[in-house]
């Protein structure tokens, strides 16, 4: 760690003493972000353990973090946000590019000149008072073909040790740029000067953030600038920021694909590989899916990412995926010994928590990690709580930081420089009614048009209304950086790419409930008999009936042994309700026409196609 001082002179003049790199665009960009945001040190992070355990000693001294038991979670740290501050704010994230048909109808758009002249007001003097920290990180292994750069400043030591965590971080980085690599651009400050503008100086508080917030991503240069929040998806740039919302439009420009899925590796009984990817909605069931535990005997899933996966086409003509971070960021509730027990295993130690409960004996607990809940707590606000509180103790959108190698079911191919080759992608959302546990696309275009029209319901993830239902198309509605119609365009070009050697593509959703309310399939490691079935479909081994919307496995050909269900439970898990299907599609013509002549064809045609089979049975 190298602390390049950073005197206060006459005037308000601050300039930077000592370079902490040899690359003069990167040391100009951050001389420039110093003095628009004129912090008190700049320090620049050299991603080793003893500035993480310096860093993280700081922040318990300051009283932002609590050191957890060691004898029960070694190394962890349990932080509480503001309460205003526990989620991605989808309504103050903006999507600047020239053209506002660019963002189209589902960003927000914002002109990127005036975008600018308010982002320079925000941010004049928001580090005054505390260190700015300049942190490389790469996404993806360190040089690999796939693989971006990025640097991250940032007022916030918290980030710093997230992104440690997250992200190959570091100064090897910063030799990558230094030998001529690109990389993108992120700020981010948490909006609270510890001086403020007449120079009076303000105490800090446990979690500091503002109330005006903003998190904007520029695609055409490539930039993003995060203000206000301190919380993972607002705030650890490298994450939704850049590998989502500006490397799709990199992707967009490049021919290849950044998406919101996770990534495993299948192993059946006969030793038989098969790669799945799968999209689904923030909090439906990414980082469980990735750490999926089999309850059919055989059959062996290796986790490779549970967030995000960047697919190229590869020198032999299939579909190649990386997942471009080194650890997890996941939803804690409901992550238990019984739904979980990977990730519960996962973070033994060297984990950060954030807005979970703590336990008396020093250790953390939300709600799902074990059955009964301990008869006392300190809740995510820091008050006392018993099971009879009345609210949960754990925020729902709680999370746990820890690194991907730490996870015992990683597979050895995790960091494969060229990424593995996909058999099949799978998109899902949380649906109480109509679409079926499992269906299998027709055709890539098909398939296509399944991920457009994915619906979900609204879960804590984001700030909203919990369970309200909508489009959230490829589960990238939240994350896509350009015109959502042109993004399906895209789509169906790389897939027209990809021909004979496309991945088959499956809708899932784990979530059809029944009469009573209760979700009608046991989920979890029980998902592995959906996975089970879609790895005999691409091995031509299993049967599926065609219906309108997609085919569904044939009677039996799903694996239901042992299992707890009804034959009413079955019949409802796949029934397919014509009359609703019929106002499916309606509403997905009403959605379509949102985008205007941006739509594909293909598309339009498809929609035509579920409709003319809906007639027709
Ligand atoms: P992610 O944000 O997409 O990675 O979602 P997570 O895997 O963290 O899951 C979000 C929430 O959905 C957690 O509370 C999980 O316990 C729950 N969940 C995940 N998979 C299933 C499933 O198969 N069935 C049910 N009922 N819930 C699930
Ligand atoms: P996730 O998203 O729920 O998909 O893990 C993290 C976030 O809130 O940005
Ligand atoms: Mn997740």
């Amino acid at each position: 760690m190298t602390i390049a001082n950073f005197p206060v002179q006459t005037g308000g003049e601050r300039s930077s003493t000592g370079s902490g790199t040899t690359d003069p665009n990167l040391q100009s960009w951050v001389d420039e972000v110093a003095r628009l945001t004129r912090p008190d040190a700049i320090v620049w992070c050299d991603g080793s353990l003893r500035e993480a355990d310096a860093l993280a000693k700081q922040l318990v001294t300051e009283g932002k973090l609590i050191r957890l038991n060691p004898e029960w979670r070694p190394n962890s740290f349990l932080a509480r946000t503001a309460p205003s501050d526990v989620a991605r704010v989808e309504d103050r994230t903006f999507i600047c590019s020239a053209d506002p048909d660019d963002a189209g109808p589902t960003n927000n758009w914002a002109d990127p000149a005036l975008m600018r002249d308010e982002l320079n007001v925000v941010f004049a003097g928001s580090m005054r008072g505390r260190t700015m920290y300049v942190v490389p990180f790469s996404m993806g292994p360190l040089g690999g073909p796939i693989s971006q750069l990025g640097v991250e400043i940032t007022d916030s030591p918290y980030v710093v040790l997230n992104m440690g965590i997250m992200t190959r971080m570091g100064e090897k980085v910063l030799r990558l740029i230094e030998g001529g690599a690109r990389w993108v651009q992120t700020v981010h400050s948490v909006g609270f000067p510890l001086i403020e503008e007449d120079g009076h100086k303000r105490d800090d508080v446990q979690w500091p953030c503002s109330d005006l917030k903003y998190i904007v991503q520029f695609p055409d240069t490539r930039e993003v600038w995060s203000y206000g929040s301190g919380y993972g998806g607002n705030a650890l740039l490298s994450k939704k920021s850049f590998a989502l919302r500006i490397a799709s439009v990199m992707a967009r420009d490049e021919g290849w694909l950044a998406e919101h899925m996770l990534l495993i590796k299948v192993t059946s009984p006969e030793g038989g590989v098969s790669h799945v990817a799968a999209a689904f909605p923030s909090a439906c069931g990414k980082t469980n899916l990735s750490m999926l535990r089999p309850t059919i005997p055989g059959w062996k899933v290796e986790t490779i990412g549970d967030d995000i996966a960047w697919l190229r086409p590869g020198p032999d003509g299939k579909l190649y995926a990386i997942n471009p971070e080194a650890g997890f960021f996941g939803v804690a509730p409901g992550t238990g010994e019984i739904t979980n027990p990977t990730a519960v295993n996962t973070v033994w130690g060297n984990t950060i928590f954030t807005n979970v409960a703590l336990r008396d004996d020093g250790d953390v607990w939300w709600e799902g990690l074990t059955e009964t809940a301990p008869s006392h707590l300190i809740d995510w606000q820091g008050k006392d709580w018993t099971p009879d509180s009345g609210r949960p103790a754990a925020h729902p959108n709680s999370r746990f930081t820890v690194a991907a190698a730490q996870c015992p079911s990683i597979s050895e191919d995790w960091e494969a420089f060229g990424g593995v080759p996909i058999d099949a992608i799978l998109f899902g959302g949380r649906r109480a009614t109509n679409v079926p546990l499992v269906a299998q696309a027709r055709s890539w275009k098909h398939g296509v048009f399944m991920g457009a029209t994915i619906s979900s319901e609204k879960t804590a993830a984001a700030e909203g209304t919990v369970g309200e239902l909508r489009r959230d198309p490829f589960a990238m509605l939240p994350f896509c950086g350009y015109n959502m119609a042109d993004y399906w365009a895209h789509w169906l070009k790389v897939g027209k790419g990809l021909g004979v050697n496309a991945p088959a593509i499956f809708q899932v959703n784990w979530f059809r409930k029944g009469e009573d309310g209760s979700f009608l399939w046991p989920g979890f490691g029980e998902n592995s008999r959906v996975i089970e079935w879609i790895v005999r479909r691409i091995e031509g081994k299993a049967d599926a009936v065609d219906t309108p919307i997609g085919l569904l496995p044939s009677e039996d050909a799903l694996n239901l042994d042992g299992l707890d269900l009804s034959e009413s439970d079955v019949e409802q898990l796949f029934r397919i309700d014509n009359e609703s299907w019929m106002e499916e599609c309606d509403m997905t013509e009403e959605y379509f026409k949102k985008f205007g002549s941006r739509v594909p064809p293909a598309l339009l045609a498809e929609l035509a196609s579920v409709r003319y089979n809906l007639r027709a049975k």
